[in-house]
């Protein structure tokens, strides 16, 4: 406990000083303020973009940590317009580097860049500007292969450094470094060599997706020593998760996805995020005829269709794209209402990473999986070479199957953060409850249980349950009142007596099995008084659990007593002890 005292204290500390980084005044301060609102046109600094400018103005190395779409640009496009010389920005796609730039055209900040696609006297132009005291540009963006191969460009960078021109480093997707990340790029491993030449330099890495061994593995690799890290929380608070089961009729899980939208989402634009080529054409095709403006997107395309596709979707010319995960970096609309996965994706990270595209704007979206049994083998065959492939998506596999557990604690789990049901707010569906009356529902199964102890007869949960829904012996229907409640709320609402006393078991031994009756519990005669209320939590989803596959009884059936109680333990007593109740041989 000594040392964990040491560590809060330590934590604590670290925390405060890093807060005064936003309070401090620096020598830039007025600058920093005045350049965010003139060139940048924003009005305020979003959580953690001031203190990571303040730090790499101060020359330390830094590891930001931030989901996308929170403004991780900033972080190094306004520190570069604030010092003298230039900046350099290693981005690992010619598209992200092109929209950068014209971002940047369009608010006045000189950018240049260099990658295969440029012409040889442009080249000339940006590797004289390099050395130019008067800074031409303010950043400069490189493909990880300039840094790797070309030793031309690398002596340029040597001269602009021993002349006090290379300002800051900014690695973006710094995730790419390491294996262990989902996006591994050969020439980003190279990078070591920027510190080892210029130590000097400050250096910033840049990442939406980093555990915390992916960043350490990233230190390594970089030759950054001991960077100061700052992540801030991934929760994205305007997000509905939820999982839906996949039809298995191909047909008929397009008509769910094409209804849903319809219905749900009527004019607004989202993303259907799909397995392959194949299914990109033919799920848009079978959306089309269903009503909805909807084209496909993946790598095959030429890339004048694909940014076709990309404006007009921007431009709200077509509301839903139906893509492969080719349709990703650098996408940017801020009013993305929905993201449906017709296909799960191959990891927790990816998942998050594609259905964070929802929202930006921080109005409620929604992103829904469906889940399908069949899918896990296609995919299962696609990861077959990666490392952790497998593993990875079985963690996802278990995050759909989970149906008792708040899926944005599932998720938290992969960015190392804790995120419990306040967290959440229930905006997921395992969450998501409403609060209703059962008193009297429990009336109504009293009556039956009454009516038949004053005929000697002894009810089996099946029993009591069928009765309940007007399935018992005829003679029985005419003397209780039914329920107009489905199969599983009312098993939900049974369960929920027994757990508040208001039934109870009562076991049976014979030498081969054991029988297990429900009788009235403790708290039975409550309910004659007319004040007396019961309510329960129910989920307002009607859907049933993904498959019953995931077992959480290990014990033999006949032990029944035991495994129901292995499962009051866990919290999804609503769901899974009462499938196992109906699997029960009595
Ligand atoms: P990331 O690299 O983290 O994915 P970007 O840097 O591309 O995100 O920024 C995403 C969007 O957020 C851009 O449209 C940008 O203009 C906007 N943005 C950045 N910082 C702010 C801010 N402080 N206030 C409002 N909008 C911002
Ligand atoms: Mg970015
Ligand atoms: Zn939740």
């Amino acid at each position: 406990t000594e040392l964990m005292d040491k560590q809060a204290e330590l934590t604590s500390r670290r925390n405060a000083l890093l807060q005064q980084l936003e309070e401090a005044y620096f020598p830039w301060s007025e600058k920093v303020e005045q350049q965010l609102k003139d060139s940048f046109n924003l009005s305020k600094f979003r959580p953690l973009q001031l203190r990571a400018i303040n730090l790499t103005l101060l020359g330390k190395d830094l590891f930001l940590v931030m989901p996308t779409g929170r403004g991780k640009s900033l972080c190094y496009q306004l520190p570069a317009v604030c010092s003298t010389g230039f900046t350099l920005v290693v981005t690992p796609l010619v598209s992200l580097m092109e929209d950068q730039i014209m971002y940047l055209k369009s608010i006045d900040v000189s950018a240049a860049m260099l990658n295969a696609s440029i012409n040889k006297e442009s080249v000339k132009t940006v590797m004289a500007g390099m050395t130019d005291v008067k800074s031409p540009f303010k950043l400069l963006y490189v493909t990880p292969e300039k840094i790797a191969k070309s030793k031309l460009f690398m002596s340029r960078l040597e001269k602009a450094y021993n002349a006090n021109l290379l300002s800051r480093i900014a690695v973006d997707e710094v995730h790419c470094c390491s294996q262990w990340g989902h996006d591994f790029r050969p020439d980003y491993k190279l990078l070591g060599i920027l510190k080892r030449q210029f130590p000097k330099v400050p250096l910033l890495g840049i990442t939406a997706t980093a555990t915390s061994s992916v960043l350490k593995d990233c230190e390594k690799i970089l030759c950054v020593s001991q960077p100061i890290t700052l992540t801030s929380s991934f929760n994205r608070t305007n997000l509905y998760y939820e999982v839906r089961k996949k039809n298995s009729d191909n047909e008929a899980s397009i008509s769910d996805i094409a209804s849903l939208i319809n219905s749900k989402y009527k004019d607004q634009s989202g993303i259907v995020y799909v397995f392959s080529q194949k299914d990109a054409e033919s799920v848009s095709t079978e959306l089309q005829k269903r009503d909805i403006l909807a084209y496909p997107y993946h790598a095959n395309m030429d890339p004048q269709d694909k940014s076709r596709v990309h404006h007009k979707w921007t431009s709200n010319k077509i509301r839903v794209v139906v893509a492969t995960v080719a349709f990703g970096m650098g996408i940017d609309k801020p009013d993305v209402r929905f993201v449906i996965h017709h296909t799960i994706s191959k990891s927790i990270e990816n998942y998050y990473q594609e259905s964070g595209r929802a929202g930006r704007d921080d109005h409620p979206a929604d992103c829904i999986v469906y889940f399908g049994f069949s899918d896990i083998f296609r995919i299962s065959t696609m990861v077959v070479m990666e490392n952790t492939g497998q593993q990875k998506l079985l963690q996802m596999v278990d995050y759909c199957q989970n149906f008792d557990r708040c899926r944005r604690s599932l998720m938290a789990v992969h960015f190392d953060e804790m995120w419990n049901e306040e967290g959440c707010n229930q905006m997921c569906d395992t969450c998501h409850c409403i609060t209703v009356d059962i008193t009297q529902h429990a009336r109504q199964v009293v009556q039956i249980l009454e009516l038949a102890a004053s005929n000697n007869e002894k009810m089996t949960p099946l029993k009591l349950t069928d009765a309940w829904m007007g399935k018992g012996p005829a003679k029985h229907r005419k003397m209780i009142q039914t329920t107009t409640l489905s199969r599983l709320k009312a098993e939900a609402v049974i369960v929920q007596l027994l757990l508040r006393g208001y039934l109870r078991e009562d076991f049976s031994f014979t030498p081969y099995t054991t029988y297990i009756y429900i009788k009235l519990g403790r708290k039975a005669p409550l309910l004659k008084s007319q004040a007396h209320s019961l309510t329960m939590k129910m989920r307002t989803t009607e859907s049933e659990p993904a498959e019953v596959s995931k077992v959480h009884i290990d014990a033999p059936q006949e032990s029944y007593s035991q495994s129901f109680c292995m499962c009051l333990r866990c919290a999804c007593v609503y769901e899974y002890s009462i499938q196992q109740l109906r699997n029960v041989s009595y």
